[in-house]
């Protein structure tokens, strides 16, 4: 018999997960579940994360050492970000048009609108703390942090991935720099610890269905009974969820039949694992070393540019991020009454933009930066409670958005520098 491939393994694994956790549900396994099953899917997101930062920094410095020149790496580097930034911009954009067509905030009763609030009031104060703590920062904090004081230090956090990657560039143009024969084993060596994180990914996602299980039976048992708030919060669901699949269905295939010569059913095959576990984690950070296998090794991106690209994006690219931003910040304004001007919405699109750049790849992320596109509209940042019942979910969707957005640009980037080796497969 054919062995199942690694996609439909993670399916059946998720679809288990959803109906275990429906059954433990109804038998009142929550103690079990936390106890048994939740750890395992612990253990399996700490091993992607475990291997991020080492898969970035050897797979960067290769990548960049390998670069004959170093005109090329800038021209690499351009296109990714204007890319990225498109993308972005045009997720916000449909996400507004959504919102404003769909107007789901106009149909919250007033009595929905109070006991969400109160039921939330502590955790969205929690994020706005956090968020408080970004606005404090000066216009180029940015830039302060991505340069470390300290590179250990930097790669002890998956947090400060962009630290991690200024190094290794630093490092891999010093590289190139340098007469080929003096860093002859320094190359050798960043090669062979790439190869071996590569086979270190491919025996991770030997647990990926068990993995996918654990988190997703966890996740509905923590769900418990909020079915009645999930419903109140339907249209704005609804909103966020069509828009997520205009980028997936529509936006991201348009793109990638105007920039390459790949098929889209190729493409989706390719990255579709990546995908499963976004879903199930919620975190592109957590998801990097999965990307970054699944567009080398099977959808044939050219280690030079995956290498640069997808860390980058991981970081910086968040389309899925920013459009539900974008539907959120107008929702919460419709549901507290007030209808957005023109330049409230322009701000939207630049706050959003800039917020999702700023959002870390781990799970929530979004919800810290929404804080801070409702403030820049002058709406009260409290508002978020109101949408926090779903907030997990639509996580874990946009997170999916997300990773697609980044192997989207990866490939187009690749195809445009002739870094595209077509890789066809049946797996
Ligand atoms: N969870 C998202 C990610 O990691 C970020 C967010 O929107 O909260 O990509």
């Amino acid at each position: 018999m054919k062995k199942l491939a690694l996609h439909w393994k993670i399916i059946i694994g998720m679809i288990l997960g959803v109906v275990y956790g429906l059954i433990a549900n109804k038998l009142g396994l929550v103690d079990f579940t936390n106890a048994w099953i939740k750890p395992w899917g612990v253990i399996f997101v700490n091993l992607l994360k475990l291997i991020a930062v080492p898969l970035v920094f050897a797979s960067l410095i290769k990548g960049v050492a390998s670069l004959s020149d170093i005109a090329r790496l800038s021209r690499i580097g351009g296109k990714t970000i204007i890319f990225y930034l498109f993308s972005t911009v045009l997720a916000v954009t449909i996400g507004l048009f959504l919102v404003n067509s769909v107007q789901p905030g106009k149909t919250f009763s007033e009595e929905k609108r109070i006991e969400l609030k109160e039921a939330y009031a502590s955790k969205a104060g929690e994020k706005i703390s956090a968020a408080n703590n970004v606005k404090e920062e000066g216009p180029l904090q940015f830039l302060v942090d991505i340069v470390p004081s300290n590179i250990i230090e930097s790669a002890g956090s998956n947090k400060n991935m962009l630290q991690v990657i200024f190094f290794a560039i630093l490092f891999g143009i010093a590289m190139v720099i340098l007469p080929k024969e003096k860093t002859l084993y320094v190359k050798g060596f960043f090669d062979g610890v790439n190869d071996i994180i590569l086979v270190i990914v491919d025996l991770i996602m030997l647990m990926a269905p068990y993995g996918v299980f654990a988190l997703l039976g966890g996740l509905i048992v923590d769900f418990g009974g909020s079915s009645d708030l999930f419903l109140a919060l339907g249209m704005y669901s609804l909103t966020v969820v069509i828009g997520l699949l205009l980028m997936i269905l529509l936006i991201y295939p348009i793109i990638l039949k105007f920039f390459t010569k790949v098929k889209y059913f190729d493409f989706f095959r390719a990255i579709s694992p990546a995908q499963m576990l976004a879903f199930s984690t919620s975190s592109s950070a957590a998801t990097l070393p999965v990307t970054m296998e699944r567009c080398e090794e099977h959808l044939g991106v050219s280690e030079e540019v995956s290498s640069f690209v997808l860390p980058l994006g991981a970081t910086i690219n968040m389309d899925g991020t920013s459009l539900y931003q974008a539907v959120a910040a107008v929702f919460i304004s419709q549901a507290f009454g007030y209808d957005l001007s023109l330049s409230a919405q322009l701000t939207i699109v630049l706050t959003a933009t800039l917020a999702s750049i700023g959002a870390a790849a781990v799970p929530g992320a979004g919800m810290v930066m929404l804080v801070i596109v409702l403030s820049a509209i002058g709406i009260d940042p409290e508002g978020i409670a109101l949408i926090f019942a779903v907030d997990r979910i639509l996580d874990m969707l946009r997170t999916v958005v997300n990773v697609t957005g980044d192997a989207t640009v990866a490939t187009v980037v690749a195809s445009s520098e002739d870094q595209l080796n077509l890789i066809s497969e049946n797996n």
